[in-house]
């Protein structure tokens, strides 16, 4: 019988704060147009016109400034707008109902703890399945069919968001073998190994055919079983021939419906591996106008800052286009405390700099020959609102537009990721500047349970600061259900 030994998916279970957002990357601009690579060989890219370059009557600043010193007052609930007024009903309710069990600690432990032990039975007590069903896996995840998923994504493109970047929950099984030596455990090792692999490249390329041409698709190297995991933490070169094998096929498949792969960072015995990888991927797909790949920065990690550089400076030398996703870093409580810097504020001043580096790098003089693209994976309001600020300056000065894009996940920080759809006259954001993706899990609701509790670890990590977040809320919903509203 096979046991669930170990699965990683993406675990963030750091305090995820209420302000939360995720910030997307600028394209390449020309003529007052910035343009979107589309990834695909065919037409390689969409345009769209920054509203700040649109805006005949909006000066041109005087020219680049530092982020740093114009970054507009933080406000992130911005009084002008009431950027709640687009959710849904259900989504309001369903964001109260667990923003308020989120706050009473007993009650979400002893939920975290049923829906541990007893995730088989609660899938299949029809009362139970029906409740977690419409209060957490409609909330977090996109559903398991690709016509689900496509609903979901409409949805989404509604409220104003761009897209998504879809995560297929299903964790890949890891058995132990049951011979112990000899050459029949060699031969039983590789069978799981060609098993586990097959599997994860199978969920990757599923993902890759519902995610929409020009959206994104989130990958976990681990994901793909114990041999490769194994091979992560041995630091090896290059994956062995299989896993290299499965990697060209999603790349190729992702290359030809020009859907974008964000190769997810994970722990950090594991990330050089990951790293290098990552960057042969780069260097193999991400030519001409592409950019299929993207690897992921932890900038809570005190090395990530001269990866990054490196890691620019070989895309820049061996003439490929350079993929970025910056978060700050998920694995707070298992990675080496040392490794991580030492404050919470370090983190922030990482992470900032990495944003400002990435989203002005073709600006340098003489003008890079690589596209850089830059995916901000983030609900930290202040972080986003100095890139937002910083590409309308680069918009304003008539330079070309960070290709920069931001990123929350389904389900959170609703009100920051709306914010960015939304024009903010207080600190001169103009409506459409923004490109936001909500990061969507997919899978059926059994596949989808482990994701499900660390939503809530992350609600409880995250309540404690939500107050705002949780007063907005309920002002929208007694605003919605007032009979002044009903009667206009
Ligand atoms: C779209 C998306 C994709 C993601 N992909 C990944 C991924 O591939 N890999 C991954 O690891 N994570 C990933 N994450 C999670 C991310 O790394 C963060 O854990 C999470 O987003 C919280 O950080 P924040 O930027 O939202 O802001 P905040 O809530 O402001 O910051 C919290 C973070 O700050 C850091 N921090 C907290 N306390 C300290 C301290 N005392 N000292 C130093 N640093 C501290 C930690 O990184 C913590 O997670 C992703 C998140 C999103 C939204």
């Amino acid at each position: 019988m096979l046991t669930l030994r170990n699965t990683r998916a993406l675990s963030t279970k750091a305090p995820l704060l209420q302000r939360r957002i995720l910030v997307a990357s600028p394209r390449a601009v020309a003529g007052g147009q910035f343009q979107h690579a589309n990834f695909s060989n065919k037409t390689p890219v969409r345009t769209a016109t920054h509203p700040r370059q649109a805006a005949a009557a909006v000066p041109a600043a005087a020219g680049y400034q530092s982020i740093t010193a114009t970054t507009p007052p933080a406000s992130p609930h911005s009084p002008q707008n009431n950027i709640l007024a687009k959710l849904p009903t259900p989504a309001l309710l369903r964001n109260l109902l667990i923003q308020n069990v989120s706050a009473i600690p007993p009650v979400l432990s002893f939920f975290l703890f049923f829906l541990k032990r007893y995730s088989n039975f609660i899938t299949k007590a029809p009362i139970l399945r029906q409740a977690l069903y419409y209060f957490f896996y409609v909330h977090y995840c996109a559903g398991a069919t690709k016509s689900e998923i496509g609903r979901t994504v409409e949805d989404l493109r509604k409220l104003g968001y761009k897209g998504v970047i879809l995560n297929y929950a299903k964790e890949v099984e890891m058995p132990g073998l049951s011979v112990k030596s000899g050459a029949e455990k060699v031969a039983q090792a590789q069978a799981l190994h060609e098993q586990q692999v097959g599997q994860w490249l199978d969920g990757t390329v599923k993902g890759i055919a519902y995610a929409p041409a020009g959206d994104y698709v989130a990958i976990k190297f681990s994901g793909a079983g114990t041999r490769v995991v194994d091979m992560l933490e041995k630091n090896h070169v290059k994956p062995d021939d299989i896993f290299a094998d499965a990697l060209d096929k999603v790349c190729e498949a992702a290359r030809q419906k020009g859907v974008n792969i964000l190769v997810d960072a994970e722990h950090q015995c594991q990330q050089a591996a990951i790293d290098r990888w990552t960057m042969d991927m780069m260097e193999k797909y991400n030519k001409g106008d592409n950019v299929v790949i993207f690897n992921t920065y932890q900038m809570y990690l005190k090395a990530s800052p001269s990866i990054l550089a490196q890691h620019l400076a070989t895309a820049e030398s061996r003439n490929f286009n350079f993929g970025a996703k910056i978060v700050r870093g998920a694995y707070l409580g298992s990675d080496p405390r040392n490794a991580i810097h030492d404050t919470k504020a370090d983190t922030d001043a990482a992470f900032d700099a990495a944003a400002e580096k990435l989203a002005t790098y073709h600006t340098a003089s003489p003008r890079p020959s690589i596209k850089v693209s830059t995916v901000i994976g983030s609900h930290n309001a202040t972080s986003i609102r100095k890139i937002r600020a910083l590409r309308q300056q680069q918009a304003s000065a008539g330079q070309p537009v960070a290709d920069v894009v931001f990123s929350q996940l389904m389900g959170m920080a609703d009100e920051l990721s709306l914010s960015l759809t939304e024009a903010d006259t207080d600190a001169g954001f103009v409506q459409g500047d923004c490109g936001v993706y909500k990061y969507v899990t997919w899978g059926t609701m059994q596949e989808c349970i482990m994701y499900l509790a660390r939503r809530a670890e992350e609600n409880r990590d995250a309540v404690a600061c939500a107050r705002d977040s949780r007063s907005l809320f309920w002002n929208e919903l007694k605003r919605r259900w007032s009979p002044a509203t009903k009667r206009a």
